[in-house]
C-alpha cells in the first residue's frame, strides 16, 4: 500500500458522508481544543502528569464501551483529510496512572507514561493497519472489493460484532509488538496485558486472535467471499507492515526502513484543565 492510493481515497468525492462510529463521536465531541500536530519524539518528551483537565468521571462513563479509544483515537483516511492518530493528554495520564496501580506501584511515573504512550500508539496503529488491509482489497486490480471498509462501519446488527472483533485485533497487535514495552532491557508487557484483560468485550479477547484468524476478524466476509491464498497472504503482510511503531517515526520516512513514503500523522489534544461547558 503506497501513499498515492491513500491520497486517491482522501480526494475521492464519493467518500463524503463516511459513517462515523459512536466511539469517534465520544472522543471528538467532548473536546473543542484544536489538535496540534506532534512528532513521535516530541510526544515521548512530554509529561502529562497533572497537566490536563480532570476527566476521571467521563472516562469511567465511556470506557465501558470505547476503552482506550476515548484516550486516543485513529481517524481514518476514508472520509477524513485530517486523518491520523489523536492522543489526548488526559488519556495518557489516565492510562499511566492505571498501569502504576496495576504494577503495585513498582512502575515509576515516567516509565508508566512511556508504556502508556506506546500502548495507545500501537493500538491505534492497529486500526490504521486494518484500514490499509481494506484499502488494499478495495484497490486490488484482479478482484476489487468496493466499499470493503465502509461495510464494517455501517450502523446495524453487525456493527457491534465488527467493532469488538477489530478491537481484539488491535490489542493483539499491541501484544505482537510487545518488544516495544522494554525499558532498560526489562519487559513491562505483563502490566499492559493485565490492563487489556480488564477491558470491555472485544478489547479483552486479544488472546483469541492468531495469524490464522486475523483477516476473518477484520473483514466483512459476506462482502469479500472466500479469499485466494495469495490475496490473504498479501493482506496479512500489509497488516504487519503498517501496524508497527516505525509507521509513526518520521526518522524512518526514507531509506530501507520505510519504502512506503509516509508516516501516520500524530496529533495531540491538550485539554489544559479546560473543557467544553
Ligand atoms: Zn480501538
Amino acid at each position: 500500500m503506497h501513499w498515492e492510493h491513500i491520497v486517491d481515497i482522501i480526494e475521492s468525492r464519493g467518500q463524503t458522508g463516511f459513517p462515523t462510529l459512536p466511539c469517534q463521536d465520544q472522543f471528538f465531541d467532548r473536546f473543542n481544543q484544536t489538535p496540534q500536530p506532534i512528532t513521535y519524539d516530541q510526544l515521548m518528551r512530554e509529561n502529562f502528569e497533572n497537566t490536563s483537565a480532570p476527566l476521571r468521571a467521563f472516562f469511567d462513563d465511556v470506557m465501558d464501551t470505547c476503552s482506550v479509544d476515548v484516550l486516543a483515537y485513529y481517524l481514518p483516511f476514508h472520509g477524513n483529510s485530517n486523518w491520523g492518530i489523536y492522543i489526548l493528554d488526559a488519556g495518557v495520564d489516565m492510562l499511566a496512572t492505571s498501569l502504576i496501580h496495576l504494577s503495585d506501584h513498582r512502575l515509576a511515573r515516567l516509565d508508566a507514561e512511556y508504556l502508556a504512550k506506546h500502548k495507545l500508539l500501537l493500538h491505534e496503529l492497529g486500526h490504521h493497519a486494518v484500514e490499509i488491509v481494506h484499502t488494499s482489497l478495495e484497490s486490488d486490480p484482479n478482484n476489487p472489493v468496493p466499499g470493503s471498509y465502509r461495510s464494517t462501519r455501517l450502523p446495524g446488527t453487525q456493527a457491534q460484532r465488527f467493532h469488538e472483533n477489530e478491537e481484539a485485533v488491535c490489542n493483539r497487535s499491541v501484544k505482537w509488538n510487545k518488544s516495544e514495552f522494554e525499558i532498560r532491557a526489562l519487559s513491562h508487557f505483563d502490566v499492559v496485558s493485565d490492563f487489556m484483560i480488564t477491558q470491555p468485550p472485544g478489547y479483552n479477547r486479544f488472546g483469541e486472535i492468531k495469524n490464522s484468524n486475523l483477516l476473518e476478524n477484520i473483514l466483512d466476509t459476506r462482502l469479500t467471499g472466500p479469499l485466494q491464498p495469495e490475496t490473504s497472504s498479501n493482506l496479512e503482510k500489509e497488516f504487519f507492515t503498517h501496524s508497527t511503531l516505525p509507521r509513526v517515526r518520521p526518522g524512518s520516512i526514507i531509506g530501507l526502513n520505510n519504502p512506503i513514503g509516509f508516516v501516520v500523522p500524530l496529533y495531540l489534544i491538550r485539554t489544559g484543565k479546560q473543557l467544553k461547558k
